[in-house]
């Protein structure tokens, strides 16, 4: 029934073709007859199993998972408790839709965002399917409950793809480009990006808050919205300071601050929230990927008076917070809590630091490396200055796939390499993954 429970794919990386292989390319020609041109190709090889950090492909190849779908599966892939509680749920009911006749995970999942959520304030919860539309009704929330129309949002930011969340992201070429045109009353303010700027925290957000009062009014801001560690945009870690800056600003001004949590939350920077390191206390909390262990689901948390404003029927949706969803959530939290997930993020994210810093110093296109936890990049430049080297990124992603590591790239430029690994990936494993990207590296060098 459970086939990744009768026999396990082993712990190491295998290749047994070239990859992709022959039936992963009969698949892609099958692909590009059925499925839109529009949609990323990425690396084509063809899943059919996954345990751990191991993605079995059709060719059966093992290859190693540095990315977690996008640091969605960071508990791993195939955990015991997660598909048991998967399967329970599905032998029980599938939906019923909780705007028609509720049910307990959906009140459980909302519990648990109160309790893990920073702040020892009144919460409440509404869950959705996606990032985008926990952006999206996060904002709605904001507007609703300060009766103000602006969102400021940051250089670099990516917080969706539908028309709304267009708006909000930075990047025109893939996300925005002839697709609009794009919802108002979107402003975007200058992002704190240490390696570009060489600005302090309060600095680079004194520069943002004097663009807001100049350009926008204060007065006229509902909410900012900001991801406290960038994700698509290049894993930019804002300099110190500069997030409870934004914070205490935000609070004199009556402006809702909306931390973006979906790809920095559930533990993979070290913490339950990338806020948590310094302190901070957002208003309302979006959350998604990490949280239900690869089932689609998305939170809005925030402060009880700003979420229950929102007059009945305002928020909902026919699938938000499916039952199954809701299951894999408890059980994928649950999980992260009995395996110290945080504990071993951070474990992670030192051996990658220590292992990129010494790359860095051996290869002049490393301009940069940064993150916290196991959410960790570097950023390829032109040897001796801060020039984005995004055919070196390409040429080391191109290199690790052939080799069957599964590494991403990211940023504004394209030139960063994101490592997102699962959380329960081994050290072996781990020290597999880094001896190719290093491989990788001196040859892009
Ligand atoms: C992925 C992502 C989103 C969008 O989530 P989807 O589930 O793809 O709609 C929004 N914000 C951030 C920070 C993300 O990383």
């Amino acid at each position: 029934m459970v086939t990744s429970l009768s026999s396990s794919l082993g712990t190491e990386r295998k290749l047994l073709t070239e990859v992709p292989g022959p039936k992963s390319r009969a698949l892609h020609e099958r692909r590009q007859r059925s499925v839109s041109a529009g949609l990323t190709q990425g690396f084509p090889v063809y899943i059919e199993r996954a345990e751990g950090a191991i993605l079995e492909d059709v060719d059966g190849n093992l290859l190693l998972d540095l990315g977690s779908g996008i640091a969605v599966t960071s508990i791993g892939h195939g955990v015991p408790e997660v598909i048991e509680a998967v399967s329970n749920q599905v032998a029980a009911f599938t939906h019923t839709c909780f705007m028609v006749t509720p049910y307990e995970e959906y009140v459980e999942v909302c519990e648990e965002l109160a309790r893990l959520t920073p702040g020892d304030h009144q919460k409440t919860t509404a869950l959705f399917n996606s990032g985008a539309e926990a952006v999206e009704n996060a904002v709605k929330v904001a507007r609703l409950a300060t009766g103000r129309a602006a969102i400021v949002v940051f250089e670099h930011a990516y917080h969706g793809r539908t028309n709304l969340t267009m708006a909000l992201t930075a990047k025109n070429m893939p996300y925005k480009d002839r697709f609009g045109p794009f919802a108002p009353e979107i402003y975007r303010a200058p992002m704190s990006y240490p390696f570009r700027d060489g600005l302090s925290g309060p600095e680079a957000a004194q520069r943002a808050i004097a663009m807001i009062e100049s350009q926008v009014g204060a007065h006229n801001v509902a909410g900012l919205l900001i991801e406290p560690i960038q994700g698509e945009g290049g894993f930019i870690v804002p300099a110190d300071g500069f997030l409870p800056a934004l914070a205490e600003w935000a609070k004199k001004n009556g402006v809702v601050f909306i931390a973006d949590e979906i790809q920095s939350g559930f533990c993979r920077t070290g913490d339950w929230f990338a806020v948590n390191h310094e302190g901070v206390v957002p208003d309302i909390v979006t959350t998604a990927k990490g949280l239900a262990g690869g089932m689609p689901l998305a939170g809005v948390t925030g402060r009880a008076e700003l979420m229950n404003a929102v007059h009945e029927g305002g928020l909902g949706g026919t699938y938000g917070g499916n039952p199954v969803a809701a299951a894999a959530a408890i059980a994928t939290i649950r999980t992260m809590e009995t395996r110290n997930l945080a504990g071993r993020a951070r474990e992670l994210g030192a051996t990658m630091l220590e292992r990129l810093h010494a790359l860095a110093s051996q290869h002049a296109i490393i301009g940069d490396v940064r993150g916290r936890g196991a959410m960790i990049a570097f950023e390829l430049v032109q040897p001796g200055t801060t020039t984005p080297n995004a055919a070196a990124a390409k040429a080391i992603v191109a290199h690790c796939n052939a080799q069957g590591v599964i590494a991403l790239t990211c940023g504004t430029y394209g030139n960063v390499i994101r490592l997102l690994p699962p959380l329960i990936i081994s050290d072996a494993q781990l020290a597999d993954g880094l001896d190719v990207l290093s491989d990788a590296v001196a040859a892009a060098g």
